[in-house]
């Protein structure tokens, strides 16, 4: 499971993709909300925890690290983790920095999903509207078809492949909370991001606020 959902949710993005469209969808901007209000609960109720019971005193230093290589790749990604891409659309170029922020970004993320059932929920959520995100720019830009489903598959991969190095590599599981510890600095940032943009201008939308409380309740009572 821990490899094939996140397989699947790239796959279910580039669905969305194809049929929808995500930048302007109503339904896609609540998915987003919704996959950020999770994240973030999945990200406080159950690693926090998990991280801070080790009584390790550096968690905390980790926790800031990974929030700030997460503010670092999104100088690369320009905010795919987030959902929105500020790319130019008529490029024909191969985005190569928005595949290495994504990827590391991506891999990252991998690691902690063997700990609890509803993180790899919670990633999988996540990834589906960025995976639609990046698809819907990948297919509206220039770029040659195949670079895209290369690009696609590449990005697909590095999460299984951060699952997969944390269950092999013996040499990592020295380092495994402080891993954790960097993800949730990454998940902090980019699920508040997502729902501090979710109210444009301060506007009251009782529809988003409704699925990000959805999102906070269903993540606590799972
Ligand atoms: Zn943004
Ligand atoms: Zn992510």
């Amino acid at each position: 499971m821990i490899y094939i959902l996140p397989l699947l949710s790239v796959l279910i993005g580039f669905l969305i993709a194809l049929f929808l469209k995500p930048n302007s969808s109503l339904a896609f901007k609540l998915l987003l909300s919704f996959s950020g209000a999770y994240l973030l609960s999945v990200t406080v109720f159950e690693l926090l925890p998990e991280v801070y019971n080790t009584g390790d005193a550096q968690i905390g230093i980790f926790i800031m690290l990974g929030l700030l290589l997460q503010i670092v790749l999104e100088f690369l990604s320009k905010g795919a983790e987030h959902g929105h891409i500020h790319h130019d659309e008529n490029t024909s170029n191969f985005p190569i920095l928005l595949l290495i922020s994504l990827g590391i970004h991506s891999l990252l993320e991998g690691f902690p999903l063997s700990t609890t059932e509803h993180l790899l929920y919670g990633v999988v959520i996540h990834k589906i509207p960025v995976a639609a995100i990046l698809a819907a720019f990948l297919l509206q830009s220039k770029i040659k078809k195949y670079k895209v489903a290369l690009f696609l598959i590449l990005f697909a991969l590095m999460t299984p492949l951060g699952s997969w190095m944390a269950a092999n590599f013996e040499i990592l599981n020295k380092y495994t909370s402080y891993i954790s510890a960097l993800v949730i600095g990454i998940f902090l940032h980019v699920s508040t991001t997502i729902i501090f943009e979710a109210s444009k201008n301060h506007t009251f939308n009782a529809s988003k606020l409704a699925v990000i409380v959805a999102g906070i309740l269903l993540a606590y009572l799972l």
